[in-house]
């Protein structure tokens, strides 16, 4: 470091979703800030991200964003991240993000799920908008430019990079987590906040496909159910341990789609979690006793004829062939087991888990910086002045739907306008 290396206002580690916006943010306020980033282009997750639709947001009010992260971790871990959460969201609420980047002229639309996309369907548009907001904030971007280190020195840090050593009195770390790791996201910014003595919850794979053995899930590969009831049953005496409804897609390793991935951080979170068995309801919106009704009713219909009007017959044939029930025998020919186990075949198919795809396929990582520690008024450190923390890095992740940018862009704004 030389006495000329010029001393930054704010430094940004993280060209992403959360470290551009709060770029532009303190940089509108007249702050000298700079961004580094490690690849060579500026937000990779943004423009794969929604299957490279960026579902940028919800359509919701901060208080459902907020609630959501509730639900998603649950109990007293989800009520204190809504709590946390919510200075943030209220400083960029949904409504008011889909505004600023309609201001830079990307305008968006809300799908029947209440994902919020642009309107081109295309990322690339999210990115430019981003991109177009810090060019004319007046910070500066360093692409190809990797942080290496973040040190304390007098009147704020130090920051050694691939290239050179820069000064600046705040640091603001947007590096994102450990997943995906292939597009520059390797969870560098853990090793620094523990440096800088904080805590880190340890970081698992969140939102990533759970994998199983079982042969008659398998056998349903690319098969896709739009609304499905999954829960995560422990133990002989079948303790519940998560409950989720939505779609899911079953594929070649096991499940994916929202329902399954929303499950995973619970998978991940707990070594044992491969004992648990995944029990499906495949027909949520009909009722055991009409199935029973049914059955009782229409003793001339086979028994796929019958579960092939509440589930695609593919998926009939899978379930029924598991529980050995024959696909073509007349319901009034069945016995009493075999009636019970054709309401099963619909209402809980069972199948054990192997594990997930972990960080390589997740798309966030559930863990991170300890909220405890950051101030949820300014996303400042409480231990050390100065140090910012945003985004992904921190001990937040949401559940499928935008509300994973949403945090990353509210906590941006946040910091971005309390940086001094
Ligand atoms: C496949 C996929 C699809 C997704 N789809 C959606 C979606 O549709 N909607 C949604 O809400 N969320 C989605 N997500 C999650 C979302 O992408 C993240 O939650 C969000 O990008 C987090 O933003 P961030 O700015 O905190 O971190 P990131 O976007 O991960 O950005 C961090 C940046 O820091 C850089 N970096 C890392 N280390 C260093 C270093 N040492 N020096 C300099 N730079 C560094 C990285 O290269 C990266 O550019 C998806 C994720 C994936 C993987």
């Amino acid at each position: 470091m030389t006495d000329s290396s010029p001393l930054y206002d704010a430094l940004v580690l993280g060209a992403g979703a959360a470290g551009l916006l709060c770029a532009a943010r303190a940089a509108e306020r007249g702050k000298r800030v700079l961004v580094l980033e490690k690849n060579n282009k500026a937000a990779v997750k943004v423009l794969m991200s929604g299957g490279t639709r960026c579902n940028l947001t919800h359509d919701a009010s901060p208080g459902d964003i907020a609630d959501a992260y509730a639900r998603l971790a649950g109990g007293a871990e989800g009520k204190a991240k809504a709590r946390w959460l919510r200075p943030a969201l209220a400083r960029l609420t949904p409504d008011a993000l889909i505004a600023l980047f309609a201001a830079e002229g990307l305008a968006t639309k809300i799908e029947s799920t209440g994902k919020v996309f642009p309107e081109s369907d295309r990322a690339l548009d999210v990115q430019r908008a981003l991109l177009r907001m810090v060019a004319s904030s007046g910070a500066e971007v360093a692409l190809g430019e990797a942080a290496l280190s973040v040190e304390r020195s007098a009147g704020g840090f130090v920051v050694a990079t691939s290239r050179r050593t820069l000064r600046a009195r705040n640091v603001v770390v947007a590096v994102g987590g450990r997943s995906w790791p292939g597009c520059g996201t390797t969870g560098d910014g853990y090793a620094w906040a523990k440096a800088l003595g904080h805590r880190v919850v340890p970081p698992r794979p969140a939102l990533v496909p759970l994998t199983s053995t079982e042969r008659w899930a398998l056998d349903l590969q690319g098969v896709t159910l739009s609304d499905v009831r999954l829960r995560l049953i422990e133990g002989e005496r079948g303790d519940v341990r998560i409950d989720r409804r939505g779609s899911l897609l079953f594929t070649h390793f096991g499940l994916s789609g929202p329902v399954a991935m929303d499950c995973s951080r619970f998978v991940t979170q707990r070594p044992d979690a491969i004992q648990w068995r995944a029990v499906l309801d495949l027909a949520p919106s009909v009722g055991e006793e009409q199935l029973q009704e049914r059955l009782a009713e229409r003793g001339g219909q086979t028994v796929l004829s019958l579960l092939g009007e509440v589930v695609p017959r593919r998926v009939a044939e899978a379930t029924l062939g598991q529980a050995g029930v024959p696909l073509e025998r007349r319901l009034a020919e069945l016995s009493r087991a075999q009636r019970r186990a054709t309401v099963d075949a619909v209402k809980r198919p069972t199948l054990r888990l192997a594990g997930s795809l972990g960080f390589k396929k997740a798309e966030v990582t559930a863990g991170g910086v300890d909220l405890d520690e950051v101030d949820p008024r300014t996303c400042q450190s409480r231990l050390v002045p100065g140090l910012y923390f945003i985004g992904e890095v921190l001990d937040l992740d949401g559940p499928i739907g935008g509300y994973n940018f949403q945090a990353a862009f509210s906590t941006a704004a946040l910091a971005g306008d309390s940086v001094a």
